[in-house]
């Protein structure tokens, strides 16, 4: 069976070393290469669809936790607080709202603000027990793609089908294949915050956003502040977790007291969705590592293309043609240490998507043979014509690796 652990140490994408801390992995050189390309991708696609990113700190005031209400529910998953000072004490923060919010309250906002989007890649921690933790799935310190749309209630349908359009379109990006949507609704004798007409309304703005989507209802699963869908994955052991999440809620904007000026000039409630599109970039790459078997599409691998000379007799062309691949933008590096078959058998074990050979006759007429991961070879070609390839498949974020032309 593919584990995404025994994957990641073959391929050097991440170590956990007890010294460190179990749950605290640390990202390798190609790892983070990887998850550098899939950050910077789904930062450009939320820009593009109109969020505006943020930095907020990983720890913050007690208080602040204790106005969200994390300290209330949350106190057993959070690590305890550490104290500076008398008055002064911390906590690792269990979630990104809480500062968002803050975004938010910054100044006075007007309903022409809304929908307000504030997103952030950012960290955040989970007092997880030492038995549960496991590679990348289940870690203490978690780096949440994490989003939190302030809008008006009667927002809430677009803005959720245009989170559905962006979590639609990542998928496919990064070839994550969802099992299931899950709409989870409020269960009759439970404790909710907000009133009836507004669940009501948000249960039937949530279920028209689903329209034509396939997805299963389950009636007292939501969480006690609001409705949410959830997107679910199942990993190379058949667990189940949630990748992708659209969640409602009526209870922090009362809470952290977030209020907007409307048209006529009352103040009201925002909702807040907390959306993430991909989840955290450690449960995201847990799974990508086990459902590509460690072969990325090449846009997001860590090493696009290996040049290996013939002999060193092309070391000079090999080096140049790497400097030329990097000037252009591809993450490409030389093999000319041990024969060139080993050198093959390596590239194809390190799951690298394309493999330049240059030979003698190569080297004298600029060219390159190019040989791809799935087996393919093509047919000597101009170093441009190579570079134009490669970096036409990286830019179309294609999973073939050849351009569909
Ligand atoms: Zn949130």
């Amino acid at each position: 069976m593919i584990d995404h652990r025994r994957l990641g140490r073959k391929l050097e994408l991440f170590v956990s070393d007890p010294l460190a801390g179990s749950g605290l992995p640390i990202w390798l050189p190609a790892g983070a290469a990887a998850r550098h390309a899939v950050e910077e991708y789904v930062r450009d696609l939320e820009r593009r669809a109109g969020y505006r990113h943020v930095y907020s700190p990983p720890l913050g005031k007690r208080e602040l936790f204790e106005l969200s209400g994390h300290l209330g529910y949350f106190a057993d998953d959070m690590f305890p607080p550490m104290r500076l000072g008398a008055d002064d004490e911390f906590v690792l923060r269990p979630a990104l709202c809480p500062h968002h919010a803050l975004v938010f309250r910054a100044r006075g906002r007007s309903y022409r603000e809304l929908p307000l989007r504030i997103a952030e890649l950012g960290g955040m921690y989970r007092a997880e027990r030492s038995g549960v933790l496991g590679g990348l799935t289940r870690v203490r310190a978690i780096s949440l793609n994490d989003a939190h749309n302030f809008c008006a209630l009667d927002q809430v349908g677009d803005e959720v089908r245009e989170i559905l359009r962006l979590i639609r379109e990542a998928h496919a990006a990064l070839g994550v294949r969802p099992a299931g949507f899950r709409l989870s609704l409020r269960g009759p004798g439970e404790k909710y915050v907000g009133d009836d007409a507004q669940w009501a309304r948000a249960e039937e703005l949530l279920r028209a956003a689903l329209d034509g989507v396939d997805y299963t209802e389950g009636p007292g699963e939501a969480a006690f502040y609001g409705p949410k869908i959830d997107i679910q994955i199942v990993d190379a052991a058949g667990r189940e977790s949630t990748i992708s999440t659209i969640q409602l809620d009526f209870d922090k904007p009362e809470r952290l007291d977030l209020s907007y000026v409307d048209s006529d000039g009352a103040r009201r409630r925002p909702v807040m969705v907390h959306r993430s599109l991909v989840g955290s970039m450690e449960r995201l790459f847990a799974y990508l590592i086990e459902v590509h078997a460690g072969a990325f599409p090449a846009w997001y691998a860590p090493v696009q293309l290996v040049v290996l000379p013939v002999d060193d007799g092309q070391l000079g062309p090999a080096v140049e043609l790497v400097r030329r691949a990097e000037a252009a933008g591809l993450r490409a590096e030389v093999d000319s240490a041990g024969s060139l078959g080993a050198r093959i058998r390596n590239a194809a074990g390190r799951k690298i998507p394309y493999v330049g050979v240059i030979g003698p006759r190569e080297a004298a007429e600029g060219s390159l043979s190019l040989r791809l991961r799935d087996g393919r070879s093509l047919a000597p070609m101009s170093v441009a014509d190579a570079l134009g390839l490669v970096g036409a498949v990286v830019a179309a974020r294609s999973a073939d690796l050849l351009p569909a032309d």
